[in-house]
């Protein structure tokens, strides 16, 4: 789940890492008296899950009620590469003598947390790792031993930092990787972090990405995300406890098992084909979880087909075939379906299926027969 800079600049503060305080408001009004709470000047700053928000208009310095009226205005409701802003953050400006950049992730080819750091912050920290990949100093950490304070101020140093302020960035750096632990991040990154003139250094900005499965250890976390601008159908299958991805294309895909949804789509797109959701129904679905699951994929407007494809192991193939066939009973799909039942109780299903002849329901036999016939019924309607 990747957390909007607010919340991550919250969980930042949470760890002890200096940021600006301010207010997230949803309302003109609230921004202009959030505003003049924390006192002028502020920057109003368009809270959306995509980078490149200054670029776009997205964070603006108000200098004074009128500024920040005007600002609030026109970002509330900017679309910034198709994420809609439904909320602002007001934060006491700060004024920059320098920006840098810092980052904790996952390497995982390396199978180790990687501290990256460069003096080149305030731009895209891709176009420095291209063009001067010599400036993005990166360290691994060791998991078992966590990042010390001199291990992180050897790597600013190396980095080219400023030297008076060596400490507090280690300082800063050793709370981050904190942030990153403790909090089960799988990304945490701050562009820029700046020096301020009066040599204090600071979080400008927070990203901050959080891993799904870790989340039964934090219930605290409930709640954070972009939930104004999640998907409906995401939000749906959350709650039923269906693993649902929606995806761009017209052909509505459901397995069982991630790493076989996986490969389904893989083949829909080989077949020329453009999957419209990823959805795991997961070992051992019954025909309620399967009849759920079928609302869900057809709840998306975008699909012309469905395909099934499921290998019974734990599922069994007829409790899947039942599920089917009460989702017709329910809701009387108009698009074709295409089924590869394979597995136990596959006869059985295949059976039930045959039995109950459902309405434009096509059986195939092999994961790449069943994906060359859903293309070519999604692009038939
Ligand atoms: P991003 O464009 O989505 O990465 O948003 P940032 O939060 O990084 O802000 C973009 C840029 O706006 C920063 O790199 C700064 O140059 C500038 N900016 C943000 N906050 C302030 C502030 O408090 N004071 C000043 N002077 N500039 C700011
Ligand atoms: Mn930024």
């Amino acid at each position: 789940m990747d957390l909007l800079e607010y919340q991550g600049k919250q969980l930042f503060a949470k760890h002890g890492i200096p940021v600006s305080s301010g207010k997230a408001v949803t309302t003109v009004d609230d921004a202009v008296a959030a505003a003049n709470e924390i006192g002028y000047p502020v920057v109003v700053k368009a809270q959306v899950l995509i980078g490149g928000r200054g670029k776009a208009g997205g964070v603006k310095l108000a200098a004074n009620e009128a500024e920040a009226r005007e600002h609030a205005s026109s970002i509330l409701g900017l679309d910034i590469k198709g994420h809609i802003t439904r909320t602002v953050w007001i934060e006491a400006a700060s004024d920059i003598a320098t920006e840098y950049y810092a980052s904790i992730l996952l390497d995982r080819s390396a199978k180790q947390p990687m501290l990256m750091f460069s003096t080149e912050g305030g731009v895209e920290i891709e176009t420095v790792a291209e063009e001067t990949p010599e400036k993005l100093i990166k360290f691994h950490i060791d998991a078992l031993n966590g990042l010390t304070r001199d291990e992180a101020r050897k790597v600013v140093e190396q980095g080219g930092a400023d030297a008076d302020v060596l400490d507090q960035l280690a300082d800063l750096l050793v709370k981050l990787y904190e942030v990153w632990l403790q909090e089960d991040a799988s990304l945490a990154e701050i562009n820029p972090l700046i020096i301020t003139p009066d040599r204090i250094v600071k979080a400008l900005d927070a990203k901050v990405s959080l891993d799904d499965n870790a989340s039964f250890r934090h219930p605290e976390h409930e709640g954070l995300g972009d939930t104004a601008n999640a998907d409906p159908i995401e939000l749906k299958a959350k709650e039923q406890d269906v693993v649902y991805v929606k995806l761009d294309g017209n052909i509505g895909v459901l397995g069982n098992g991630a790493g076989l949804v996986m490969s389904t789509l893989d083949v829909v797109a080989q077949a020329g084909g453009e999957p419209a959701n990823f959805l795991d129904a997961g070992g051992g679905s019954d025909a309620e979880k399967i009849e759920q699951a079928v609302e869900l994929i057809l709840s998306n407007e975008n699909v012309k087909a469905v395909l099934f494809n499921i290998f019974g192991g734990i599922t069994r193939c007829d409790e899947v075939a039942k599920g089917l066939i009460a989702a017709f009973a329910k809701i009387q799909p108009t698009v074709p379906f295409v089924v590869r039942l394979d597995g136990t109780n596959d006869v059985q299903g295949r059976e039930l299926l045959h039995e109950a002849a459902l309405p434009n329901v096509h059986a195939a036999t092999t994961m790449n027969d069943a994906a060359a016939q859903v293309v070519a019924l999604a692009k038939g309607a």
